[in-house]
């Protein structure tokens, strides 16, 4: 029993783990970096954020890219692969995925939106081959942790993973604040989840900004993370302060 016991606790804590660190490079490199420009990463961390996608998401970053800028071209219009607006939040919530891949898997909007990401040697040899990423970050749990608890870390993580992501697509444009007039909101408990995302509406606001937190009291561990990795010259913000959008200018509620 004590054995079954501590086999569920360390698989809960391993997927914790795994599902941060999974948020925080989708946060910092693939939407912050990659998507917005909002900051430039080098080498080695932008190495190290690929890898970590690699192993435990399986996601390519250009797809994501096209996919989440697609999303800000037709922001809950029709185009927008995601929206809550058009196609209800629980729609949204249990179909993220689903809807992520039908965009995904669209040569054109790659060709349209992505095409400042071309496929280096890394994404030859490795980070292209999504399959084999997510087998061997399942691999490396099993071995690091035991086969049981890896495989139920692997599949908590997985499950953590998808809901977070796609509560900021669902929740993000439906429920929580607006103190500017974009229909994303703020939900601070979904920020902690995700690492900073769940401050959606100050994200739509201020898209080029690489720091989602406007406010004294809003928490965006992600923005904590990349003043480390600048502190480090690892990585440099093209704009120090909150650049809000023309709209948002004028239209704070
Ligand atoms: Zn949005
Ligand atoms: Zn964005």
């Amino acid at each position: 029993m004590t054995t079954f016991l501590s086999t569920i606790g360390i698989s809960v804590l391993a997927a914790i783990a795994i599902t941060t660190a999974a948020n925080l490079c989708t946060t910092v490199y693939l939407h912050r970096a990659l998507s917005h420009r909002a900051l430039s990463v080098r080498f080695p961390a932008a190495f190290l954020f690929r890898a970590i996608i690699w192993l435990t998401t399986g996601i390519k970053p250009k797809e994501w890219v096209a996919v989440h800028r697609k999303h800000h071209a037709y922001t809950d219009v029709d185009g927008d692969p995601h929206s809550p607006i058009l196609l209800g939040w629980w729609t949204v919530q249990k179909r993220n995925v689903l809807l992520y891949r039908e965009a995904a898997q669209d040569p054109v909007n790659i060709a349209k939106y992505a095409k400042d990401i071309p496929d280096d040697k890394w994404d030859r040899m490795f980070f292209g081959h999504q399959k084999t990423g997510l087998l061997l970050g399942i691999a490396i749990i099993m071995v690091a942790i035991g086969p049981v608890a890896g495989l139920l870390a692997a599949f908590l993580h997985a499950n953590f993973y998808l809901a977070a992501n796609a509560a900021v697509n669902a929740l993000g444009h439906h429920f929580g604040r607006r103190p500017y007039a974009n229909n994303a909101t703020n939900l601070q408990w979904l920020a902690f989840c995700t690492m900073g995302e769940g401050l959606h509406n100050n994200h739509h606001a201020a898209p080029s900004s690489p720091r989602l937190s406007h406010k004294w009291h809003q928490i965006d561990p992600g923005w904590w993370v990349i003043r480390s990795l600048s502190v480090l010259r690892l990585a440099t913000v093209r704009f120090s302060d909150i650049r809000l959008t023309a709209s948002a200018k004028t239209t704070t509620n």
